[in-house]
């Protein structure tokens, strides 16, 4: 029997993205969101392995404008380095962080407005959970119940869809990241171009008897329309076991130790945290991630994709190409589902079977990438990374990168 609806809990990337895929194969869906307004969200974020799967749920045409709609600086412009405290390159890869294929920067709120595309998004809808009844899956909401034939949490990574049937197993990592968000002029960007034009990590020096380093990221979140002002994201971040183990919790505190800690980095990287308006918002988090779990059941009626699914700390940049690559994965069953080649838990259970799999080794090695930028760079990895990014001058794609830099997907 067709499939009469699908609905979809949470409209972020992967729940857009989930409409549109079924939206583009002629299923019909429901897409439900708890928040009122377009929320404005202050980082951008690196596309890289799931353009190729975006296309399959937005269509090529739709495709062809992804840049210039979604891109940081609107352009097919994009690199991302990593820099030593004292502001020499160590590595530089142009197109994707992954250092394997083509990859553009978006920014999280142009390329919210690309995916909405053609969606109607029923805002101001709270799920709290999910039940099951004879008459199928039901979403229990501030808005009353819903029911439908599959329901999909994409509501991120405290999913209430997912906590209501396995209960809440979000872990925190040891990473902390302190961040503002903050404009800077044309000029000011331009001593960054010469590392990337969108973002870079600088390396904190590795002090004797220290067992980590503290990182501070750059990255582009927009370019004004006159091109004169560029609204940027700095995150120190470290590992609280390991050092500066006393947080303040007080804004002029968290701007005291921002301060102290970007002394230690050499220009221009220094003074965009010591230049920050102390107006500015100082946004303070642990890292958290959600392991897949095997024991998951949905009973057939009910999956999970993106976050709410897995979630993986930020350093390999790949949750939301995972989550991507979820709704792909998710909707090719779906439809052999509706056109009655298999019944939807037969759909459901073939793609939770290999999402719970690439999902665990996802959150895994981004994990250990998270570590492991934080244990700080010895002199010898140093130099092996500075002479890959020599290599990579000429070619984009070293085959051995995967002995490095192991594929997650
Ligand atoms: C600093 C940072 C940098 C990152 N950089 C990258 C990167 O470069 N590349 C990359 O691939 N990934 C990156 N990520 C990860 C990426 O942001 C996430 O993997 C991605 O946003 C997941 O999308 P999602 O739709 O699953 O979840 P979310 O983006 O969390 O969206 C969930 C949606 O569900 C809604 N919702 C939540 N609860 C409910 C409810 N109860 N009822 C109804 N709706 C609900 C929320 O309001 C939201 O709209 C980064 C993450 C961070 C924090």
């Amino acid at each position: 029997m067709p499939l009469s609806s699908v609905l979809i809990v949470g409209a972020g990337p992967a729940g857009l993205s989930l409409a549109q895929y079924l939206k583009t194969h002629g299923i019909p869906y429901r897409i439900v969101e708890k928040s009122n307004d377009d929320r404005l969200q202050g980082y951008s974020v690196s596309l890289h392995f799931a353009l190729e799967y975006l296309a399959k749920a937005m269509g090529e045409e739709k495709m062809k404008s992804i840049v210039e709609k979604t891109s940081v600086n609107y352009r097919d412009e994009t690199a991302f380095s990593t820099v030593d405290h004292l502001g020499q390159p160590v590595m530089k890869s142009n197109g994707s962080p992954t250092l394997v294929g083509y990859g553009i920067r978006a920014n999280r709120s142009r390329l919210r407005t690309f995916l909405l595309d053609g969606i109607d998004v029923e805002m101001g809808v709270d799920a709290t959970g999910v039940v099951f009844t004879d008459q199928g899956p039901v979403l229990k909401t501030n808005k009353g119940d819903m029911v439908a034939d599959v329901i999909v949490g994409a509501d991120g990574i405290r999913s209430a869809v997912r906590t209501s049937i396995i209960g809440n197993t979000v872990e925190d990592t040891n990473i902390v990241n302190l961040s503002v968000s903050r404009d800077i002029s044309a000029e000011e960007h331009a001593k960054f171009i010469k590392y990337s034009p969108t973002h870079s990590l600088m390396h904190g020096e590795k002090k004797d008897g220290q067992n980590g380093v503290v990182n501070l990221f750059y990255s582009v979140n927009d370019i004004s329309p006159d091109k004169k002002r560029v609204n940027v994201r700095w995150i120190l971040s470290w590992d609280k076991t390991a050092i500066y183990k006393d947080i303040p919790d007080t804004q002029d505190g968290l701007r005291k130790l921002a301060n102290e800690m970007a002394e230690g980095f050499a220009d221009p990287f220094k003074s965009l945290v010591l230049n920050t308006d102390p107006s500015e918002k100082y946004w303070l988090g642990m890292i958290c991630q959600y392991m897949p779990d095997p024991a998951w059941n949905g009973k057939g009626q009910i999956t999970l994709v993106g976050d709410a699914m897995h979630a993986m700390t930020p350093y390999r940049g790949e949750g939301l190409n995972h989550a991507i690559l979820d709704i792909v994965r998710l909707g090719e069953q779906l439809v052999k589902a509706h056109q009655g080649e298999q019944t939807t838990a037969e759909a459901i259970a073939i793609y939770e079977e290999e999402a719970i799999v690439r999902g665990r080794k996802a959150v895994e090695a981004s994990l250990e990438m998270a570590n492991s930028v934080h244990r700080g760079l010895t002199w010898p990895l140093m130099m092996v990374t500075r002479a890959i990014s020599f290599m990579l001058n000429f070619t984009q794609n070293i085959p051995f990168m995967e002995l490095f830099f192991p594929k997650t997907h």
